[in-house]
């Protein structure tokens, strides 16, 4: 491999660059904007800064946050106090740092929009509005709005939220998550260093909807937003069957984070998966293999380590938001069983972290049913006629 050439310098694109780089490949990572505040939440979970503790072990201004206030419609509000706190940096400082990283270790850093690519020979010719660069392999990282046509993941409108909100200046210690009725997706404000980064996905139902609910909460809970920076942007959000014609990796070419759908299609995280994914096409392209068998050892590495779970997820993703479970609504049940039973909260304290996988959550949820339906019986001072689960004799 002579020059590999990195299309996007977000999280998925600086990480791949650093890590070829490091082992002394001739790495060019060509970004449009470079370090910018990309529409996002900011928000990194336990399970990527302890795989990565260079992403908590820096310099650079963040956030720990560990009390996380949850509200559904009928049921109230429950705060989770996270045994692993969320990490909440701006996308501006995580960019910068991410590049300055992929500086260091020796990638070249161009900013400029990669227009075209054609294949020439074994290597690639890439497009420029300036001119053109060679390079021998292309890893795509340019996110969920790729315009690069046969390259990266062909998102259906089903394949993704609508994600958008507001930059408001102010501070808060806890994080928010709203649940609302009838729709697929939530409400988060998270604090960051000097703002607040308000904001609503959703599924199947158009920005302008998502904006005057996410409007109409902020009011209500006296959040001052008028003037303050909007933001939009598309969140990768696969549908089952788009996980099995996925367009991960083809010839010459693997595409990583949002450019390859790699988001979780529940909670909208993607940035454990676009520097997991970044990770995992470097070791692809440092093994000692040929490049014809990149493309298929690419998608083996992905599936075993986190798609199959984010497939199994996107099964799951519709139940969570507008499912019903013992006569009430999925996130009214989830919000209720946190605040009355320690064992659901444990369970929601290892989702936050991404310490629970979804495959592997519904038999974990139905161990627990007893004790979760116990633990509730308790909460309402029902400790005299209600026997233990499991002592119960017959
Ligand atoms: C509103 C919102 C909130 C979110 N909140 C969270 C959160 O709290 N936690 C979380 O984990 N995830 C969150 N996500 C998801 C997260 O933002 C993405 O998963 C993450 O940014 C993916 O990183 P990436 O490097 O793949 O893509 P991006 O960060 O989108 O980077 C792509 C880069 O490619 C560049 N580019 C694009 N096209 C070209 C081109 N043709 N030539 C040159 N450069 C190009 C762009 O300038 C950009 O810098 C959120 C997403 C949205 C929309």
């Amino acid at each position: 491999m002579k020059r590999v050439a990195i299309l996007g310098g977000g999280p998925a694109g600086a990480f791949t660059a650093e890590r070829l780089a490091r082992q002394g490949l001739n790495v060019v990572l060509m970004d449009e904007k470079l370090a910018w505040e990309k529409p996002c939440g900011g928000g990194l979970t336990y399970k990527a800064y302890s795989q990565y503790p260079f992403l908590i072990e820096n310099p650079t201004p963040k956030r720990l946050v560990t009390e996380t206030v949850l509200a559904a419609p009928d049921a109230g509000e429950v705060t989770l106090r996270l045994t692993d706190p969320l990490l909440i940096y701006s996308r501006l400082d995580l960019n910068r740092m991410l590049l300055n990283r992929a500086a260091n270790a020796g990638a070249q850093i161009e900013r400029t929009r990669v227009t075209g690519m054609e294949r020439r020979g074994s290597g690639w010719q890439l497009r420029t509005p300036t001119g053109t660069v060679d390079a021998d392999f292309c890893v795509v990282a340019t996110g969920a709005r790729n315009a690069l046509r046969d390259v990266g993941t062909q998102l259906q409108p089903t394949d993704a939220m609508s994600a958008l909100g507001y930059y408001i200046p102010g501070d808060q210690a806890r994080i928010d998550i709203q649940f609302l009725p009838g729709l697929e997706g939530y409400i988060w404000v998270f604090p960051r260093c000097g703002h607040l980064s308000a904001g609503i996905c959703g599924k199947r139902e158009p920005a302008t909807l998502l904006r005057r609910r996410l409007e109409r909460y902020l009011d209500e809970h006296g959040i001052a937003w008028k003037g303050s920076t909007f933001y939009s942007h598309l969140l990768p959000s696969l549908d089952v069957k788009s996980w099995k014609r996925n367009r991960v990796a083809g010839d010459g070419w693997m595409a990583v984070g949002d450019a390859a759908g790699l988001v979780d299609p529940v909670t909208g995280e993607g940035l454990y998966y676009a520097i997991r994914s970044a990770d995992l096409a470097a070791q692809t392209l440092l093994a000692d293999s040929s490049p014809a068998e990149h493309a298929a050892s690419y998608r083996k590495l992905l599936r075993r380590d986190f798609a199959a779970d984010l497939e199994f997820g996107s099964r799951l993703a519709k139940r969570v938001f507008l499912g019903s479970f013992l006569l009430g609504s999925v996130p009214a049940r989830m919000v209720q069983f946190t605040r009355r039973s320690p064992r659901f909260a444990c369970i929601m304290q290892d989702l936050f972290a991404g310490r629970q996988p979804y495959l592997g959550l519904k038999r974990r949820l139905m161990q627990n049913l007893n004790g979760s339906l116990y633990d509730i019986a308790m909460s309402f001072g029902f400790s005299r006629i209600v026997p233990r689960a499991g002592n119960v004799s017959t």
